[in-house]
């Protein structure tokens, strides 16, 4: 009888021993939060997405040339006389189509080296941390403000602007040089 009472008390310590900290967290304030509803605020200087105004992107290429990983893919074309593309925030003159500007951010290691050397501060981390998705394409983010046919079209403007250049270059140049002699 005696041995008999000993185990139940024994069971009834171990349990409660056990249950210890569940009792003191009973009555303690809870630690977690209703996530996603509820979300941590991030440090000042976090490094997540990226973002690219591109509207204050001169195609200067040196965000693409910083990166380690070489996931910043940017094609520019000449602007060709008579097309204004406006200035930067900054003042800076835009003379460049950005006909293509895209960041495979799943091969981003977010070491912000791209941000540091842009002249017109238009390339920038974002406090955006939740992007996955389904499809791996859909990681390449397109910054370019031009469709692909518009893309083509500059393209072929400055190509056409330059074959005239040349031509009109190369017709100078042929014309004997009596004619060319300035008139006294
Ligand atoms: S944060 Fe680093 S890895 Fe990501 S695009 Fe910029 S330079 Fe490349
Ligand atoms: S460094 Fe800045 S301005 Fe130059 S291409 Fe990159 S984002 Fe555009």
């Amino acid at each position: 009888m005696k041995q008999y009472l000993k185990n139940t008390w024994d069971g009834i310590w171990t349990v409660l021993i056990g249950m210890k900290i569940t009792f003191k967290h009973l009555f303690t304030p809870a630690v977690t939060i209703q996530y996603p509803d509820v979300k941590v605020p991030l440090p000042e200087r976090v490094r997540n997405r990226l973002y690219v105004n591109i509207d204050d992107c001169i195609g200067c290429d040196q965000c693409s040339r910083a990166c380690p990983v070489s996931c910043i893919e940017i094609e520019t074309t000449k602007a060709i006389p008579g097309e204004d593309l406006g200035t930067t925030s900054n003042g800076k003159k835009k003379a460049l189509w950005v006909t293509k500007f895209n960041i495979d951010i799943a091969k981003c290691c977010y070491c912000q080296l791209c941000v540091f050397p842009c002249p017109t501060e238009c390339i920038y981390m974002t406090d955006v941390y939740e992007f996955a998705e389904y499809e791996r394409e859909n990681l390449v983010y397109k910054f370019s403000a031009l469709t692909e046919t518009e893309a083509v079209e500059k393209k072929a403007n400055f190509e056409k602007f330059q074959a005239e250049k040349e031509a009109q270059k190369a017709a100078a140049a042929a014309k004997p040089k009596e004619e060319q002699k300035p008139v006294n």
